[in-house]
């Protein structure tokens, strides 16, 4: 949580504002309550034919392990933009929508992950600034033992359960209603 008020500079104080239901960060010079909501996660498993796409993070945490092209939703961009935008970014992927496949809560580290199914337009994907390297794997090279987070190993399983099935095709539960193994350093993405 933060410490200090963003409006003033103030140390903020946790206390219940009247008529909330919890604590919130209060300044406590301005007053100011500070509300702190989960962040969006957007991210795609990209497709071209049977092969999909894959990065190898550059960063922590997890650096070196396995993920699809994914991160925070930026103000004033759509979900679906924002999913386009960071399999460019990772991946130097173009790739086009094709359907929402999963809402997962991860609420120990307060994120919504929207995860999406998508066309990758092209063969020629290069590894970003947030990648050591991108590959184009088959189904069955997707290395499991090698995954960043439990989310990626979700979605990667959901969207095979999924190849050959028209979209959009949407799950809205974690499977099984659990919450993701907890990961050393996690938080970003
Ligand atoms: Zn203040």
């Amino acid at each position: 949580m933060i410490h200090f008020c963003p409006r003033c500079g103030a140390p903020v104080e946790l206390r219940r504002p009247e008529g909330d239901d919890r604590e919130r960060a209060v300044c406590s010079a301005c007053g100011t309550v500070h509300y702190e909501n989960p962040k969006v996660v957007v991210g795609s498993v990209c497709t071209l034919g049977e092969r999909l796409l894959l990065c190898r993070r550059a960063i922590e945490p997890r650096r070196g392990f396995w993920t699809i092209p994914a991160g925070y939703l930026e103000l004033g961009e759509t979900a679906e933009a924002g999913a386009i935008r960071e399999a460019w970014e990772e991946a130097r992927a173009r790739i086009e929508i094709d359907g929402l496949m999963a809402v997962y809560s991860v609420e120990r580290i307060g994120q919504v992950q929207l995860l999406y199914r998508a066309k990758l337009l092209h063969e020629d994907v290069a590894a970003g600034d947030e990648s050591l390297e991108v590959r184009l794997a088959g189904w069955d090279e997707i290395p499991w033992d090698e995954l960043a987070f439990p989310t990626v190993g979700w979605i990667l399983r959901h969207a095979s359960s999924l190849r050959g099935v028209p979209g959009p095709l949407v799950t809205v539960t974690n499977p099984g209603r659990q919450q993701p193994a907890a990961i050393a350093g996690e938080g970003a993405i």
